[in-house]
Formats: C-alpha cells, sequence, structure tokens
C-alpha cells in the first residue's frame, strides 16, 4: 500500500469513534523517501481543521527544532499514532491507538527511515513496547539512541519530549534544543 493509499484509508476511517468529533483526519505529511520520521500523540484543534500534523503552535516550534538538527520540513515525514483529534485534546486511549496503529505501522513499512524520532512519552511507549524494547520512561529514555531490527532492517529509535510539553513547561525546552543538537550529530552518521 502506498502513502496516498493509507491517507486515502484514514481519511475515511470509522475504525474507532473518533471519527465522530474529527473535521479531518491527518494521516500525515511529508518526503515519502525521508531518511528521518517525525511521530507524535494525536492531532490537535490547527491539526484537525486543516488535515496536517503539526502546523500550530507545537509544530512552529518543532520546525525551529529541525533547524537546529539541520533538517528541512520537506525532507522529513511526519505523522501521529492517532490520525483524528481526541476531543479537548485528551490523551487518545488505548483503544483508540490500538485500532490506528496499523495505518502507522504501513506507513513505517512503506517509508522504511533510518531514524525514527518519537515525539513525546505516547509515541515512544508505543514504538518502545512494539519493538520489544523496555519503556524506562520519557523522561529516561529521551536523548538517546535505541538500535532497532524490523522487517526492513535496522533503524534507530530517539525519543525526545513531545514540542508542545515544552511550550507548557518552558524548563524542558533546553532540554529539547540539547537532544535535537544531538539527533543532528546523529543524521550526519546515518
Ligand atoms: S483515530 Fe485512527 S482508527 Fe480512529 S477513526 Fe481516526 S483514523 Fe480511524
Amino acid at each position: 500500500m502506498t502513502l496516498d493509499e493509507i491517507a486515502v484509508q484514514v481519511r475515511t476511517c470509522t475504525k474507532c469513534p473518533l471519527y465522530k468529533t474529527r473535521t479531518n483526519a491527518v494521516p500525515g505529511d511529508g518526503n515519502p523517501h525521508a531518511k528521518i520520521m517525525f511521530i507524535g500523540e494525536a492531532p490537535g484543534m490547527n491539526e484537525d481543521l486543516q488535515g496536517k500534523p503539526f502546523v500550530g503552535a507545537a509544530g512552529k516550534l518543532l520546525n525551529t527544532m529541525l533547524e537546529k538538527a539541520g533538517l528541512e520540513r520537506s525532507e522529513v515525514y511526519i505523522t501521529n499514532i492517532v490520525k483524528c483529534r481526541p476531543p479537548e485534546n485528551r490523551d487518545p486511549l488505548p483503544d483508540e491507538k490500538e485500532a490506528c496503529s496499523p495505518y502507522l505501522d504501513a506507513q513505517i513499512g512503506q517509508i522504511q527511515p533510518h531514524v525514527i524520532v518519537c515525539l513525546g512519552r505516547h509515541s515512544a511507549e508505543y514504538m518502545f513496547t512494539k519493538y520489544g524494547l523496555e519503556f524506562p520512561g520519557i523522561t529516561k529514555a529521551r536523548g538517546q539512541p535505541y538500535k532497532v531490527d524490523s522487517l526492513f532492517g535496522h533503524f534507530i529509535l530517539f525519543p525526545v519530549y513531545h514540542p508542545a510539553a515544552t511550550i507548557y513547561n518552558q524548563q524542558l525546552r533546553p532540554t529539547l534544543e540539547h537532544d535535537f543538537e544531538v539527533l543532528r550529530g546523529l543524521i550526519n552518521n546515518e
């Protein structure tokens, strides 16, 4: 299945109750041949309105962080664990993540990235669990590369704080900036 075919399925999906309250599903956006993939938690209000990931305040901050890592937004692929906005931006429920995760798995299989950056706890926990790694929590896991074996070969899992978390808690911002500097080094070695 191509990324476009996955996106068509996502936009018409009714596999979990989140389809009832969405304006637009948000399949993902970016370079289909990206070496670096970013996975967040779920769309927020602006993403729901525009049908694109990370276009609000957290997206603006992500763009700044991408610059720190020496990346253009057009060269990476960005998506979320859950493709429709949870009401009031609540955390996605386990059943919603389970229903939606086959789309993410298909996107990863199609892109076959060299590095997957997990934006926040939900994303990191899902990816660690899926690839058989014990998840120590985002505070301990962040900023470190984890080598993962997959059906398409090795890739690096790299968890960081969710940009939105560093908007609410400014004390986390230097850590996020540091981790994107580490990411820059990782990418240069890939
Ligand atoms: S969140 Fe995922 S599983 Fe639920 S309706 Fe949207 S696309 Fe389908």
